[in-house]
């Protein structure tokens, strides 16, 4: 029977499928209504996918979206330290960063974050997690920022912000109070980095305190975990074993663990089965320092791992633009992960593995599922990867972007408008 679909994209490939076996997509009320070799029917839209990949669109699970474009803002020191020596120089990387947070704002904050959103949406990025520094320098600028972009956004590019605590809780005095306050002004997510604490009890203590604020209010918990060539650091599992104990398992998300790659392999073994046990996923960003979570072997032992943007143009990383297919080409090379089945891992960690870190209800390119698809000028992942430009086609929400007023956005942002 003939439908009325308000998108077809015509003679698409999926994932996976042969060559030349090319199918309709129909999207209808902002859900995908019917995949089949051939769809009858009229649309409003009418995509001609010419052969090529059509996929769900990319998710960035970790982006420090209060940071993007402050780079030019501060000396390169931080980048330094970040990145120099193994690592050992991490921490105070931190500190050096926060000099910026002395000149947060809402307003600036809001134009640099619209134009990384912006950049997303042409990128086919349309699901970000997003972080907004909380602390008594940034105090609640960022969080405000974001959450006002992610209100703006809502329908194109869709932000949940976590409300986090660069600076430490413990160590940062008013911190915990700040957290309590973004959470209550709307932000999504609690946000911790209990490795920066002084000690291991104040690293617990860190991670209670976000554990309790999530438990309050119904909320996921991301944390950036270990972040530093110290293979004595145990945060993750530290965070694993509260999951666990507070029955918050699938709620707490765990981010760069680099000192991963230091520690002896029989611990990452059995870190992998409690990872599994406390249905905690791995977001890793090999791409914005020296050290990166042990990658291959996390998936072996069937632990979620999924890949983000991590930065744009901020203290602790100089390029960046939310395209998830570039954050997957460089993660090619600095995970050696190359063969055909490599690259298709790769796809995953950027579209279905971090949905469902994130905890995104329904993604998929399936019938049904909410239309969030891009239509590439690729046949395949491996040739996707190779010039991961951006899609020829978005659709958000069962709709067609509006490329055009992304565009614009990005250029008013960069002062070119
Ligand atoms: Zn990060």
């Amino acid at each position: 029977m003939a439908q009325a679909f308000d998108i077809a994209i015509r003679s698409g490939r999926l994932r996976g499928s042969a060559d030349r076996q090319h199918v309709d997509v129909g999207i209808k009320d902002g859900r995908v209504a019917a995949i089949a070799p051939r769809l009858d029917g009229t649309a409003a839209t009418e995509i001609d996918a010419g052969g090529n990949l059509v996929t769900e669109s990319f998710v960035n699970p970790h982006l420090h979206l209060c940071k993007v474009w402050t780079l030019p803002m501060m000396e390169e020191e931080a980048l330094r330290a970040y990145q120099g020596e193994g690592m050992g120089a991490a921490l105070s990387s931190i500190e050096l960063a926060s000099k910026v947070k002395e000149k947060y704002a809402e307003g600036w904050i809001v134009e640099n974050a619209r134009r990384a959103v912006a950049l997303a949406a042409l990128h086919g990025t349309l699901h970000i997690r997003a972080f907004a520094d909380v602390d008594s320098k940034a105090r609640l600028e960022g969080v405000k920022a974001l959450i006002r972009v992610r209100d703006e956004f809502r329908g194109i590019v869709d932000l949940q912000v976590v409300a986090f605590a660069q600076d430490g809780i413990m160590r940062e005095p008013g911190a915990a109070d700040l957290l309590q306050e973004a959470m209550a002004l709307g932000a999504d997510v609690v946000g911790g980095i209990p490795w920066i604490e002084l000690t291991a009890d104040d690293a617990a203590a860190h991670i209670r305190t976000c554990f309790d604020l999530a438990q309050s209010f119904g909320s996921d918990v991301s944390m950036l975990l270990d972040d530093a060539g110290d293979p004595s650091l145990r945060t993750l599992e530290m965070m694993a074993v509260e999951a666990i104990r507070r029955g918050w398992q699938g709620r707490a998300l765990a981010h760069h663990c680099r000192a991963m790659s230091l520690y002896p392999t029989p611990y990452v073994q059995r870190l992998a089965r409690l990872l599994n046990t406390a249905g905690v996923a791995v977001v890793t960003d090999p791409h914005t320092g020296p050290l990166h979570a042990r990658v291959k072997e996390l998936r072996a032992e069937g632990v979620r791992v999924c890949l983000g943007q991590d930065d744009i143009s901020d203290a602790y990383y100089t390029f960046g633009r939310n395209n998830m297919l570039e954050v997957a080409f460089l993660a090619a090379h600095l995970l050696w992960m190359m063969t055909r089945q490599d690259v298709a891992a790769l796809y995953d960690m950027i579209t279905v593995e971090p949905a469902r870190a994130i905890n995104l209800a329904g993604f998929g390119l399936s019938v049904g599922a909410p239309a969030h698809l891009v239509v590439l000028d690729r046949p395949d992942e491996v040739e996707a990867l190779r010039y991961h430009g951006p899609p020829a086609h978005v659709v958000s929400h069962g709709k067609p972007l509006d490329a055009a007023k992304m565009r614009a956005m990005v250029a008013a942002g960069a002062g070119l408008a």
